[in-house]
């Protein structure tokens, strides 16, 4: 009895899921394939960067040429995996209908559209609504946000209809082409990487520097010299221009005072480590106002492999365990993605003996973002991969359960008298 519902449940699941697999690939094909990317053009000729049609007529018979088409091939797809149902598991075979079922559905709301049936588009086309967005690009499903960069921000990313599995797998759930990305710590061993790999993907980088001379990286065995800021930690308020302009901010900047434990030694670990690039961060999300800054804008922040293991540096340990924990209040609120880059021991100037190369852990953070991993993990201690997202999951639970937004509480002050 337990194998006959189990096997229907994979049954039900795996049809609906594989629509959307044949959804995805579809599109993917439409991009690439000329037959199919005549009609997908329509779909990419509707919108407006507000996402309102250019007109009624066009809206319309777009949805003749690209949303009919590609529901009609996934139930061809989904009918066909329901003839395999019928021959592997005769028993059970009805639950596989429920993919041409699901399909079915889209397949009368796409007819609906492009019919003009009134509200159609508003009830069913959930991706294109115009408006604000309300939140980031979300990371398991497809909202207006993840959706909107697909048509503005690079055509050749974000493919994913419903569920975003197929970009994270191509590496396609975000792009890096023609983004402008800054970076602190810029002139250390993993700042050099990073840039180096960034501009190999196509980001226009800035080396952000606490330095006097400009960075400069190695570009097929040429010194480069890179656009180079230099700021100072206390007068992060200078860079508000700047961060204006900025798509991607890596904050990676950082000292390790090793055994020090002064009160110079822990007052410089918090106020470098902790506290400038807690002061980066708030200023760089109020630099996110509009629809495509919600979309397109990110914060990664170095916060360290510390967060969870010992770096047999105790002030190191605490001044990026203290900022992993402000990384994970404040991105319960953030208007734009935030990812925590959580770094193994690498090889540099600092640290000779790391087991990593710097070149190697950057190649590794560009490929983890472009699957959209919102927490970065980049070691060799296996403990890691187990630990961190157990205790990043509890704590952002915690500080989730016991906390409020910011916004929220300053609407709660405004409807209280205030005391005197
Ligand atoms: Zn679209
Ligand atoms: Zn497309």
């Amino acid at each position: 009895m337990l194998t006959f519902w189990l096997t229907a449940a994979a049954w039900t699941f795996g049809s609906i899921l594989y629509a959307e697999l044949v959804r995805d690939l579809y599109h993917v094909s439409a991009h690439v394939w000329q037959p199919l990317s005549r009609l997908h053009n329509w779909h990419h000729r509707v919108f407006r960067p507000t996402l309102t049609p250019v007109n009624e007529t066009i809206y319309r018979e777009a949805h003749w040429y690209n949303d009919v088409p590609e529901a009609s091939v996934m139930l061809v797809f989904t009918l066909l995996l329901w003839a395999i149902a019928f021959v592997a598991t005769p028993s059970v075979h009805g639950f596989a209908a429920f993919g041409s079922l699901y399909t079915l559905g889209f397949l009368g709301a796409a007819i609906a559209r492009g019919a003009g049936i009134p509200g159609a588009d508003t009830l069913t086309d959930l991706t294109h609504r115009p408006g604000p967005f309300e939140a980031p690009p979300s990371r398991w499903s497809v909202n207006r946000t993840y959706h909107w960069r697909h048509h503005f921000d690079n055509q050749n990313a974000y493919f994913c209809g419903t569920f975003t599995v197929v970009d994270k797998l191509m590496g396609t759930a975000l792009s890096l082409k023609g983004k402008t990305i800054a970076v602190t710590g810029a002139s250390g061993t993993l700042g050099r990487s990073l840039l180096t790999q960034l501009q190999q993907s196509g980001a226009k980088v800035i080396a952000l520097t606490s330095g006097d001379r400009p960075v400069v990286i190695d570009r097929d065995g040429q010194p480069q010299e890179i656009n180079t800021q230099t700021w100072k930690v206390g007068e992060e308020s200078n860079l508000q221009a700047l961060f204006e302009t900025v798509d991607i901010l890596i904050l990676n900047h950082g000292i390790n005072v090793h055994g020090d434990r002064s009160a110079d030694a822990i007052s410089r670990s918090y106020e470098i480590n902790t506290f400038s690039t807690w002061r980066l961060m708030e200023l760089f999300l109020t630099t996110v106002r509009s629809n495509r800054d919600i979309a397109c804008k990110e914060i990664w922040v170095n916060t360290s492999e510390a967060e969870v293991n010992p770096a047999f540096s105790p002030l190191y340990e605490l001044s990026k365990r203290t900022l992993g924990d402000l990384v994970t209040l404040r991105r319960l609120d953030a208007p734009c993605v935030v990812r925590k880059l959580i770094l193994g021991p690498f090889k540099s100037n600092l640290n000779p003996i790391g087991v990593m190369s710097a070149d190697w852990v950057a190649e590794q953070i560009v490929k983890q973002a472009r699957s959209d991993a919102r927490n970065i993990i980049v070691t060799v201690n296996p403990l890691t991969f187990i630990a961190f997202p157990i205790k990043e999951f509890l704590v952002g639970l915690y500080f989730k359960l016991f906390s409020r937004r910011a916004d929220d509480l300053a609407n709660l002050n405004e409807s209280k008298p205030e005391i005197s």
